[in-house]
Protein backbone atom coordinates (compact mmCIF):
# COMPACT_ATOMS: atom_id res chain seq x y z
CA UNK A 1 0.00 0.00 0.00
CA UNK A 2 1.62 2.93 -0.91
CA UNK A 3 0.69 6.61 -0.11
CA UNK A 4 1.69 9.91 -2.09
CA UNK A 5 1.87 13.28 -1.39
CA UNK A 6 1.34 16.57 -3.57
CA UNK A 7 1.64 20.11 -2.30
CA UNK A 8 1.23 23.22 -4.23
CA UNK A 9 -0.82 26.56 -4.00
CA UNK A 10 -3.12 25.68 -7.03
CA UNK A 11 -4.18 29.23 -7.13
CA UNK A 12 -5.71 28.01 -9.85
CA UNK A 13 -5.69 24.33 -9.79
CA UNK A 14 -4.35 23.78 -13.46
CA UNK A 15 -3.97 20.94 -16.29
CA UNK A 16 -0.19 21.04 -15.23
CA UNK A 17 -1.90 19.66 -12.22
CA UNK A 18 -3.81 17.28 -13.36
CA UNK A 19 -1.35 15.29 -15.38
CA UNK A 20 1.08 15.20 -11.76
CA UNK A 21 -1.94 13.53 -10.82
CA UNK A 22 -2.52 11.15 -13.30
CA UNK A 23 1.06 9.89 -12.93
CA UNK A 24 0.55 9.27 -9.11
CA UNK A 25 -2.50 7.44 -9.78
CA UNK A 26 -0.19 4.56 -11.58
CA UNK A 27 2.23 4.91 -8.89
CA UNK A 28 0.39 5.00 -5.92
CA UNK A 29 -2.92 3.60 -4.12
CA UNK A 30 -3.94 6.88 -2.42
CA UNK A 31 -3.04 10.20 -2.62
CA UNK A 32 -2.61 13.17 -0.16
CA UNK A 33 -3.41 17.00 -1.95
CA UNK A 34 -1.83 19.26 0.39
CA UNK A 35 -3.21 23.20 -0.03
CA UNK A 36 -0.71 25.18 0.67
CA UNK A 37 -0.56 28.94 1.61
CA UNK A 38 -4.03 27.99 2.96
CA UNK A 39 -4.23 31.19 4.73
CA UNK A 40 -3.41 33.11 2.15
CA UNK A 41 -6.74 34.47 -0.81
CA UNK A 42 -7.91 38.03 -1.79
CA UNK A 43 -4.38 39.24 -3.45
CA UNK A 44 -3.35 39.43 -6.72
CA UNK A 45 -1.00 36.05 -6.36
CA UNK A 46 -3.12 34.11 -3.78
CA UNK A 47 -7.24 35.05 -5.15
CA UNK A 48 -8.51 32.17 -3.81
CA UNK A 49 -9.43 31.12 -0.61
CA UNK A 50 -8.06 27.22 0.72
CA UNK A 51 -12.25 26.89 0.53
CA UNK A 52 -12.61 27.93 -3.10
CA UNK A 53 -9.17 25.53 -3.60
CA UNK A 54 -10.75 22.39 -1.82
CA UNK A 55 -13.92 22.99 -4.36
CA UNK A 56 -11.73 22.84 -7.82
CA UNK A 57 -9.89 20.17 -7.01
CA UNK A 58 -12.94 18.07 -5.49
CA UNK A 59 -14.50 19.19 -8.56
CA UNK A 60 -11.80 18.54 -11.14
CA UNK A 61 -11.04 15.41 -9.53
CA UNK A 62 -14.63 13.78 -9.14
CA UNK A 63 -14.87 10.09 -10.45
CA UNK A 64 -11.06 9.75 -9.54
CA UNK A 65 -9.72 6.21 -9.33
CA UNK A 66 -7.71 6.22 -5.94
CA UNK A 67 -8.76 7.61 -2.68
CA UNK A 68 -7.26 10.60 -2.27
CA UNK A 69 -7.43 13.42 1.00
CA UNK A 70 -7.34 17.31 0.36
CA UNK A 71 -5.99 19.37 3.37
CA UNK A 72 -5.11 22.80 3.38
CA UNK A 73 -2.32 23.47 5.52
CA UNK A 74 -1.21 27.10 6.51
CA UNK A 75 2.25 28.41 6.38
CA UNK A 76 4.58 28.39 9.17
CA UNK A 77 7.51 30.91 7.93
CA UNK A 78 10.27 28.24 9.86
CA UNK A 79 11.25 26.06 7.09
CA UNK A 80 13.52 23.77 9.27
CA UNK A 81 10.38 22.91 11.02
CA UNK A 82 8.10 22.36 7.84
CA UNK A 83 8.24 18.85 7.26
CA UNK A 84 7.03 17.94 11.07
CA UNK A 85 4.78 20.22 10.03
CA UNK A 86 3.48 18.49 7.23
CA UNK A 87 3.36 15.34 8.59
CA UNK A 88 1.33 16.74 11.72
CA UNK A 89 -1.39 17.65 9.24
CA UNK A 90 -1.84 14.99 6.69
CA UNK A 91 -2.15 10.92 6.80
CA UNK A 92 1.28 9.10 6.92
CA UNK A 93 2.78 9.03 3.12
CA UNK A 94 5.56 7.21 1.71
CA UNK A 95 6.94 9.45 -1.15
CA UNK A 96 6.62 13.47 -2.06
CA UNK A 97 5.52 14.39 -5.80
CA UNK A 98 7.26 18.26 -5.79
CA UNK A 99 9.09 19.90 -8.62
CA UNK A 100 9.71 23.00 -6.41
CA UNK A 101 13.31 23.08 -5.21
CA UNK A 102 12.74 23.96 -1.68
CA UNK A 103 9.87 21.42 -1.00
CA UNK A 104 12.75 19.04 -2.52
CA UNK A 105 15.35 20.52 -0.55
CA UNK A 106 13.52 19.90 2.76
CA UNK A 107 12.10 16.53 2.26
CA UNK A 108 15.03 15.05 1.15
CA UNK A 109 16.96 16.12 4.17
CA UNK A 110 14.03 14.77 6.02
CA UNK A 111 14.56 11.31 4.58
CA UNK A 112 11.71 11.05 2.81
CA UNK A 113 11.51 9.93 -0.95
CA UNK A 114 11.19 12.66 -3.66
CA UNK A 115 9.47 12.15 -7.02
CA UNK A 116 9.93 14.91 -9.09
CA UNK A 117 7.55 14.87 -12.21
CA UNK A 118 8.44 16.40 -15.35
CA UNK A 119 6.94 19.50 -16.28
CA UNK A 120 3.92 20.01 -18.70
CA UNK A 121 3.80 22.95 -20.86
CA UNK A 122 5.42 24.80 -18.56
CA UNK A 123 5.42 27.84 -20.07
CA UNK A 124 1.68 28.33 -20.38
CA UNK A 125 0.70 26.18 -17.50
CA UNK A 126 1.99 27.89 -14.55
CA UNK A 127 -0.37 29.70 -11.81
CA UNK A 128 1.33 33.08 -12.46
CA UNK A 129 0.72 32.89 -16.43
CA UNK A 130 -3.00 31.78 -15.83
CA UNK A 131 -3.53 34.89 -13.17
CA UNK A 132 -1.57 37.37 -14.78
CA UNK A 133 -4.34 36.21 -18.35
CA UNK A 134 -6.99 36.27 -15.86
CA UNK A 135 -6.14 39.94 -14.84
CA UNK A 136 -5.35 41.14 -18.56
CA UNK A 137 -8.77 39.30 -19.38
CA UNK A 138 -6.91 37.14 -22.02
CA UNK A 139 -8.39 33.05 -22.58
CA UNK A 140 -7.49 31.21 -19.72
CA UNK A 141 -10.23 28.47 -19.70
CA UNK A 142 -8.30 25.93 -21.79
CA UNK A 143 -5.16 26.31 -19.28
CA UNK A 144 -7.41 24.69 -16.37
CA UNK A 145 -9.93 21.41 -15.84
CA UNK A 146 -13.60 22.73 -17.11
CA UNK A 147 -14.51 22.19 -13.34
CA UNK A 148 -12.40 24.35 -12.54
CA UNK A 149 -13.61 27.24 -14.98
CA UNK A 150 -16.74 26.41 -13.53
CA UNK A 151 -16.10 27.12 -9.90
CA UNK A 152 -14.34 30.17 -10.98
CA UNK A 153 -17.27 31.80 -12.38
CA UNK A 154 -19.51 30.51 -9.42
CA UNK A 155 -17.53 32.09 -6.97
CA UNK A 156 -16.80 35.53 -9.22
CA UNK A 157 -13.36 34.90 -8.89
CA UNK A 158 -12.24 37.18 -11.98
CA UNK A 159 -14.11 39.99 -11.00
CA UNK A 160 -12.63 39.25 -7.25
CA UNK A 161 -9.34 39.90 -9.83
CA UNK A 162 -10.17 42.64 -11.65
CA UNK A 163 -11.23 44.23 -8.07
CA UNK A 164 -7.84 43.16 -6.66
CA UNK A 165 -6.12 44.93 -9.44
CA UNK A 166 -7.81 48.25 -8.99
CA UNK A 167 -5.85 51.46 -8.58
CA UNK A 168 -7.48 53.94 -6.30
CA UNK A 169 -4.13 56.08 -6.09
CA UNK A 170 -3.60 54.76 -1.93
CA UNK A 171 -0.64 53.45 -0.91
CA UNK A 172 -0.57 49.31 -0.26
CA UNK A 173 -2.56 48.96 2.69
CA UNK A 174 -0.52 47.18 5.01
CA UNK A 175 -2.92 46.22 7.30
CA UNK A 176 -4.92 44.40 4.50
CA UNK A 177 -2.45 43.06 2.40
CA UNK A 178 1.24 43.56 3.76
CA UNK A 179 3.98 40.90 4.79
CA UNK A 180 2.15 38.50 6.88
CA UNK A 181 -0.96 38.21 4.01
CA UNK A 182 -3.58 37.96 6.93
P1 LIG B 1 2.56 29.57 -9.30
O1 LIG B 1 3.01 30.14 -10.61
O2 LIG B 1 1.48 30.34 -8.62
O3 LIG B 1 3.71 29.20 -8.38
P2 LIG B 1 2.37 26.81 -10.17
O4 LIG B 1 1.84 26.55 -11.54
O5 LIG B 1 3.87 26.71 -9.98
O6 LIG B 1 1.80 28.21 -9.68
P3 LIG B 1 2.00 25.49 -7.68
O7 LIG B 1 0.73 25.38 -6.94
O8 LIG B 1 3.07 26.41 -7.18
O9 LIG B 1 1.63 25.83 -9.19
O10 LIG B 1 2.67 24.07 -7.92
C1 LIG B 1 2.35 22.89 -7.26
C2 LIG B 1 3.21 21.80 -7.81
O11 LIG B 1 2.84 21.52 -9.16
C3 LIG B 1 4.72 22.10 -7.81
O12 LIG B 1 5.41 20.91 -7.50
C4 LIG B 1 4.95 22.49 -9.24
O13 LIG B 1 6.29 22.27 -9.65
C5 LIG B 1 3.98 21.57 -9.98
N1 LIG B 1 3.59 22.12 -11.28
C6 LIG B 1 3.20 23.37 -11.55
N2 LIG B 1 2.96 23.53 -12.86
C7 LIG B 1 3.21 22.34 -13.44
C8 LIG B 1 3.17 21.85 -14.80
N3 LIG B 1 2.81 22.66 -15.82
N4 LIG B 1 3.50 20.57 -15.03
C9 LIG B 1 3.87 19.75 -14.01
N5 LIG B 1 3.95 20.15 -12.71
C10 LIG B 1 3.62 21.42 -12.42
MG1 LIG C 1 4.85 27.38 -8.14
Amino acid sequence: MKRAFYIGRFQPFHNGHLTVIDRITREADELIIGIGSAQLSHDLENPFTAGERVLMITRALEGLCCPYYVIPIEDIKRNALWVAHITSMTPPFDTVYTSNPLVIRLFSEAGIPVCSPSMFKRESHSGTSIRDRMRAGKPWERLVPSAVVDVIHEIHGIDRIRDLDRDDGDPKIEYLSGEDHV
